[in-house]
């Protein structure tokens, strides 16, 4: 693709020479003892504000300077509101222009007083009939003309600057308030711009001083008149312009933008709230984003000052701590420690409103001039075009107009080219509607391989279609058209993609029972550490039990969870909630992690890594269930790049799985795995010693809390049934848990007993069969333990009762311990054996949260 992006830089040195001629014959004092401040409109919104910027001023302690002010917020809107009722001849503009007055008067009543009032007020009655005289003239003829407009609209300006000057006066520091329109000459353009007449400003500069005393001065921004001495303003949002042509013909040592942020972000704050602060910018990469939409700075700021390599800094009034951004030559762009900026992309930005022309045919390749005739004819109709594009090919030409000149240029291509669409030469002029511009602005893009790869990558991630393309050859930018209703989507996917930590997780929590709950406390605990240390940003932005969950768009407080879900928690939704956790596309990449023992949420994980999203979970049911459905998800995984993590599905946080899978990998040959896999049955042989029965016992775990609600559950092996299904499962057999031989504890007269009381009353009745099988061991120098076997070489796994040395590592085991033996070819003497806690919310959660760590080092997080 070719382009053609408007590059400001590459006009301007006709407008340089006259620069330099005016700087050369003023007679001014010129140079470093000038600053120039330039206050915009919420900088001087009300009384006290204007009190905070004399503040600023008085406090400035340059040898001179010059403060351009803006109309007060929102002032300028309601100018140019009054004209166009005026012209509609609606007689509100009388109501409006009192609302004008009395805005004023109230601000001059608190700030001055005496004289200084009466004279504000004065010229402000003046005025205001005037305007009413004007307006009226508007009402009659149903029509403004531009300088009409642009007489009326000014006003703002010259009231803000002489309330302003009133103020600074009495702050004590003496102050010349200077109406910029008898100082700035400026000429009309086509394309709704004005062009300063540098000479000619600098010989009124000269003037204007020469009759002024000019320490400090206070000027409008915004107006100027043309040469013929009429008024006229630089459009809107010109005042950033205003400043900069004085910090150029006073050659001044910096111009500082007062707003209200702190600053350029790296995208529009409002719409991305991760926007970081840019401390630096090259006056190129300032004036691309300002042109893309970044309204913190008016584009045409730019060009006056980069002449004299003058410095613009942008501050917040409301934050005089912050630093703000620093626009100046690249040379000044390296940090203190002399490195380079790190992120190729500084910053994004928007242009909304805008409509895309495809001129398109096979009859335009190799023909002289079509694109000049094209813009030829969008020029005729005074349309401005922000972008082009053209396919190497020739064959379509593609550029952004704004949506309301569209209708004007499709008629004038289609009139143009009549004959040429008759002939078929050219198959199309299409407009598509709603379109917007989403602007990467960069210096180091230029020599920094593949970044519109990652743009395009996350933009692909978003799901965002992509209408057109283009590339500058300064590289300082790329650009690309999308849908309107995508915009916002697509600059925090981008925006993401290039500022958020790589390995920005978002994650949804379902289950926060016991072991979810601790898990999301650990998650609290620990992620400040990992952020700052690692890199990992880890959001929550959904937790979701099986009646209420809560959903976030930017991450939940893990600190108070528990009270938002109370709170603010809704009715739970299983499909709502995965689409909010994974259609947040500012996070690049999205993880389930299911604390459930529940079935049905098992049946969605192949649904949902094939949407893309992880999967981490201690639920046994996935890998336990239909074998069918087993080997399908485990496919999947193996075919995509989407990760599955349950080493918590066997041993809680002890490493069982992927110690297997570490043996498999590197060439091992599991011969056997055999292991004492529940906690609860652990204890309960470890303590069947001496003179205690087996019911004795198994009332004393409950007791001591390790064992399920209803014992039966632990004592039926089901669970250990489960874990041996997923070992022999991972070391290649095709079982399904029905092929497992299960021995069951629960006397098969008790398994229907209607309650758990009822059941423990009960089993004292069958402690004999297993105090016969002990004693038997005994005499044999043996213990009896509940075992799960794998049985590789026999393909086979069972779950059941064995009995064992006193010396064999089974035999020493203690409390609740599980003690996993796994015989290889290599660990054929000596099994390797992993043995510790297996059960436990504090070390299964544990157990869950190193998958979610090994997750982020996957995904790029550094070791
Ligand atoms: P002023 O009246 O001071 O000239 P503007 O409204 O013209 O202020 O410009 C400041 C506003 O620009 C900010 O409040 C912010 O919302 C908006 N803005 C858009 N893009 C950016 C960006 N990339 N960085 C900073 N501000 C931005
Ligand atoms: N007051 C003018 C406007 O609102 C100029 C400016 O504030 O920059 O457009
Ligand atoms: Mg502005």
């Amino acid at each position: 693709m070719d382009s053609l992006n408007f590059n400001p830089f590459a006009s301007v040195a006709s407008a340089d020479a006259l620069l330099d001629e005016a700087v050369e014959k003023a007679h001014l004092p010129k140079g470093d003892a000038w600053s120039i401040h330039k206050f915009g409109g919420t900088c001087v919104g009300n009384s006290e504000r204007i009190l905070t910027v004399a503040n600023i001023i008085v406090k400035d302690v340059s040898e001179r300077k010059l403060v351009v002010v803006s109309a007060m917020s929102k002032v300028t809107d309601m100018m140019y509101d009054l004209i166009y009722k005026a012209q509609s001849r609606d007689d509100s503009y009388i109501i409006a222009l009192d609302a004008v007055l009395e805005k004023h008067k109230s601000t001059a009543v608190d700030l001055l007083e005496g004289d200084d009032l009466s004279n504000f007020l004065d010229r402000l009655h003046q005025d205001i009939n005037n305007l009413k005289a004007m307006l009226r003239a508007i009402y009659i003829a149903g029509h403004a003309t531009e300088s009409f407009s642009d007489f009326v609209v000014g006003h703002g300006e010259l009231w803000s600057a002489e309330l302003l000057s009133a103020v600074v006066r009495k702050s004590g520091l003496e102050c010349n308030c200077m109406d910029t329109r008898d100082v700035l000459v400026v000429n009309p353009t086509t394309s709704n711009q004005v062009d300063p007449d540098y000479l000619e400003s600098g010989r009124r500069l000269e003037k204007w001083c020469s009759q002024n005393s000019c320490d400090t001065i206070i000027a409008t921004g915004f107006i100027a008149s043309t040469p013929q001495n009429i008024p006229t303003t630089l459009k809107r949002d010109g005042s950033d312009f205003s400043a900069a042509i004085m910090g150029a013909l006073f050659m001044a040592r910096q111009v500082t933008i007062w707003t209200d942020v702190d600053g350029v972000y790296s995208a529009d704050p409002r719409k991305v709230s991760e926007a970081v602060i840019l401390k630096k910018l090259s006056y190129q990469e300032a004036w691309e984003m300002s042109y893309f939409g970044a309204n913190v700075l008016h584009p045409r700021t730019i060009i006056p000052v980069m002449k004299y390599g003058i410095p613009i800094v942008i501050r917040n009034i409301f934050n005089l701590s912050a630093p703000g951004t620093m626009i100046c030559q690249p040379a000044g762009l390296e940090n203190e420690d002399g490195e380079q900026v790190e992120s190729p992309v500084k910053g994004f930005a928007t242009i909304d409103n805008l409509a895309l022309v495809n001129v398109e045919g096979t009859g335009m390749a190799g023909v002289p001039g079509t694109a000049s005739a094209i813009f030829g004819a969008v020029k005729d109709v005074g349309a401005n075009v922000i972008m082009i594009s053209q396919a190497s090919s020739e064959h379509s030409v593609c550029f952004a107009v704004p949506e309301m000149e569209v209708k004007a240029v499709a008629a004038a291509l289609e009139s143009r080219f009549r004959q040429a669409l008759d002939a078929g030469r050219l198959s199309q002029i299409a407009v598509i509607h709603n379109c917007s511009i989403l602007a990467a602005v960069g210096q180091k893009m230029a020599s920094t391989p593949g970044v519109s790869a990652t743009l395009f990558n996350a933009l692909a991630k978003a799901n965002i279609n992509v209408r057109a393309i283009a590339q500058g050859c300064s590289e300082y930018n790329i650009t690309v058209v999308v849908k309107r209703e995508d915009c916002i989507r697509a600059l925090r996917a981008v925006h993401s993609r290039f500022y958020l930590s790589r390995t920005t997780i978002a994650m949804g929590i379902i289950g926060p029972g016991l072991i979810g709950g601790t898990l999301l406390d650990q998650l609290r605990d620990q992620a400040a550490i990992l952020k700052e240390k690692f890199n990992i940003d880890l959001r929550v932005m959904g937790i979701t039990g099986s009646r209420t969950m809560l959903l976030s768009d930017t991450g939940i407080d893990l600190s108070i969870w528990r009270d938002l879900k109370k709170e603010k928690g809704e009715k739970a939704d299983l499909q709502r909630f995965v689409q909010n956790v994974h259609g947040n596309h500012f996070i690049p990449n999205t993880v389930i992690v299911d604390c459930t023992a529940d079935s049905y949420v098992a049946s969605h994980y192949h649904d949902w890594l094939r949407r893309g999203i992880h999967v981490i979970t201690p639920n046994k049911k996935a890998n336990s269930g239909p074998l069918e459905q087993y080997l399908k998800l485990r496919t999947l995984q193996r075919q995509s790049y989407t990760h599955y993590f349950y080493e918590a599905t066997v041993g809680a946080g002890l490493p069982i799985i992927s110690t297997l899978q570490g043996l498999l990998e590197t060439g091992d040959k599991i011969l056997q795995i055999e292991g004492i896999f529940s906690g609860t049955l652990s204890y309960i042989f470890n303590n069947f010693v001496e003179a205690r029965t087996f019911s004795e016992v198994v009332e004393a775990a409950k007791q001591a809390g390790y064992t399920e609600p209803d014992p039966r559950d632990d004592l039926s092996g089901t669970d250990v049934a489960r874990k041996v299904i997923i070992l022999a499962r991972e070391s290649g057999m095709k079982l399904e848990l029905s092929d497992i031989p299960v021995q069951s504890l629960v006397p098969e007269p008790l398994k229907d007993s209607s309650s758990v009381e009822e059941f423990l009353q009960q089993l004292p009745q069958y402690n004999q069969d297993l105090a016969k099988q002990r004693q038997e061991a005994e005499a044999s120098g043996e213990v009896l333990r509940y075992v799960g076997v794998v049985d590789v070489v026999k393909q086979k796994g069972t779950v059941e009762l064995r009995r064992y040395k006193k010396e064999h590592p089974f035999a020493q085991l203690s409390g609740s311990d599980n003690i996993i033996a796994f015989s290889t070819q290599r660990y054929e003497k000596q099994p390797l054996i992993v043995r510790g806690p297996g059960a436990g919310a504090e070390v299964t959660a544990g157990g869950v949260f190193s998958d979610i760590l090994r997750l982020a080092s996957y995904l790029g997080a550094p070791s």
